[in-house]
């Protein structure tokens, strides 16, 4: 098992299809206060729109459609995000739908919050977690390379 941290100052990723902007959007306006606390990333098109329209800044990757979610499941490998903010969209389907399951596949591998739907991010948020370290566990990998005679060098 590997021990990984989550310090007090959040790396937070943010994902929303274009259905659901808005409702991004206006979830990000809502507790401005508390995500200023914390270090946003976000796909091209919606860091774009968090900083027009919230003021917030955002470090922005490729849009999600050009490689963007996969830029952000890269870094959750690398243990370099805490926290995704993805909101999909459940009534449509997407040209990167495998991008989509490939990003929740590496966050939830990962042992990362991670909000799909707004009432997931209002839990999220106002968890006192949000305020402290973590440490998140992650499963499984050692067995698997002792089936190899082999050890965790990563
Ligand atoms: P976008 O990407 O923020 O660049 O629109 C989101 C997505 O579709 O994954």
């Amino acid at each position: 098992m590997q021990h990984l941290p989550i310090a007090t100052q959040k790396r937070i990723a943010l994902v929303a299809h274009d259905n659901r902007k808005s409702e991004l959007i206006d979830w990000v306006r809502e507790h401005k206060a508390t995500l200023e606390r914390h270090h946003l990333s976000a796909t091209g098109t919606t860091g774009m729109l968090i900083e027009r329209e919230v003021g917030l800044p955002v470090m922005k990757f490729k849009s999600g459609p050009l490689g963007g979610d996969q830029q952000i499941g890269a870094k959750i490998a690398e243990g370099e995000l805490d926290c995704l903010l993805f909101f999909w969209d459940p009534l449509e389907p997407q040209p990167h739908d495998p991008d989509v399951k490939a990003l929740i596949r590496l966050a939830t591998l990962w042992n990362i919050p991670v909000a799909c739907n707004r009432a997931t991010a209002d839990f999220i948020i106002s968890s006192p977690l949000m305020q402290s370290e973590y440490t998140r566990r992650i499963l499984g990998f050692e067995d698997y390379l002792n089936r190899f005679g082999l050890k965790n060098s990563t």
